[in-house]
């Protein structure tokens, strides 16, 4: 079987679940090579090995990871011409979508970014405004360089051995262009990473001010859960925009989804409609969400929220 190249997004060495829903996917159509660029694959091969890798290229060269992209993009071009994959995966994040674009134009492939499914003959599927629309679309120049969007793909896991090749890159001049001078660490919550999170409780403009929102984190906290908010919760200030959920946001697709507050508006619903299970609170019954609830409690939420935190604490 053709191979298809999975490049690993880790952050010093800490696999993204992303990586293992891609590595799914590409099983489904080839043989899933991953391509590790950096250090501290050590710490990671066996989690790779999980999600049947048959082979890793690695490139653990530390000074690969002092440029910005440049490095990834040679050395996948480097691969794209030496191995003749079948195609190339990476994560829609914002870094993903860069690598993506820019080895499309070394390699002159063609790109699909924000793929969501894909189909035989890697046919990317696209959910378009507000995922009122799914489009299909296919690469027909070169290699397909694919950028498919977390969460798209349950990732599943399928032991395997895969073998190890070291492989090395030259940078040119011009990937050399920009260095990475500083490297900021936000501090790492409690909570899960959102767009990780098994469990995420997100609030809406029904919450009614900031200092509201600890019903919101008190709620996520006894679920172990990650903190989501709507946008009319983030563009009032009162919560950070890294945790808006949506169309213009992050897309979460975790096992249980509780909006609490929120109408349901289609641009929400677009980063969180394939949640496996939803619950919403909400006080009015006639709220747009209750279309797309497995479980709604119509009520106020400054006496629901409150009531199920201290139930789920009290187990
Ligand atoms: P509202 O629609 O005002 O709903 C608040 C809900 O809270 C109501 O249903 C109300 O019944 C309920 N409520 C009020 N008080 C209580 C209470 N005490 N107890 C229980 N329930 C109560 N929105 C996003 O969320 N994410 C996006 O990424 C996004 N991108 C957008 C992009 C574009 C281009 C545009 C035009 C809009 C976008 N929006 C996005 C905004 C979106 O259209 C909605 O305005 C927004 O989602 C509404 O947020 P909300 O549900 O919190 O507020």
């Amino acid at each position: 079987m053709a191979e298809i190249l999975v490049l690993v997004d880790h952050v010093d060495g800490e696999v993204k679940k992303v990586t293992f829903e891609l590595l799914t996917l590409a099983r489904a159509y080839g043989d899933a090579a991953a391509v590790w660029v950096g250090p501290g694959y050590e710490g990671a091969k066996d989690k790779l090995a999980e999600y049947g890798v048959s082979k890793v290229y690695v490139a653990a060269d530390e000074e690969l990871t002092s440029y910005v992209v440049a490095p990834k993009v040679e050395l996948l071009a480097q691969l794209v011409a030496d191995r003749s994959p079948a195609a190339v995966f990476v994560a829609a994040t914002g870094e993903g979508k860069e690598i993506a674009g820019r080895l499309a134009v070394r390699t002159e492939s063609g790109v699909l970014t924000d793929v969501v499914g894909l189909a035989d003959g890697f046919v990317g599927e696209h959910s378009i405004f507000g995922g009122a629309i799914v489009t299909h679309a296919k690469v027909t120049k070169g290699t397909p360089i694919i950028a498919v969007r977390p969460n798209s793909t349950a990732p599943e896991a399928s032991p395997s051995t895969p073998e190890e090749e070291q492989v090395s890159v030259t940078l040119s001049d011009a990937a050399k262009g920009a260095r990475v001078v500083e490297k900021v660490v936000q501090e790492k919550g409690e909570r899960p990473e959102l767009t990780e999170a098994a469990i995420v409780v997100s609030g809406g403009r029904g919450v009614g001010g900031a200092d509201n929102f600890k019903l919101i984190e008190e709620l996520a906290d006894s679920l172990g859960a990650a903190v989501g908010a709507s946008r009319a919760a983030t563009d009032a200030g009162w919560y950070p925009h890294t945790f808006q959920v949506g169309q213009t946001g992050k897309t979460v697709s975790p096992q249980l989804y509780i909006a609490v507050g929120i109408s349901g508006a289609i641009q929400h619903r677009a980063g969180m409609q394939t949640s496996k299970t939803i619950v919403a609170i909400n006080k009015d019954s006639e709220a747009p969400i209750f279309e797309l609830v497995d479980f709604g409690v119509v009520g106020d939420l400054f006496q629901v929220a409150p009531q199920l935190t201290e139930e789920i604490n009290k187990r």
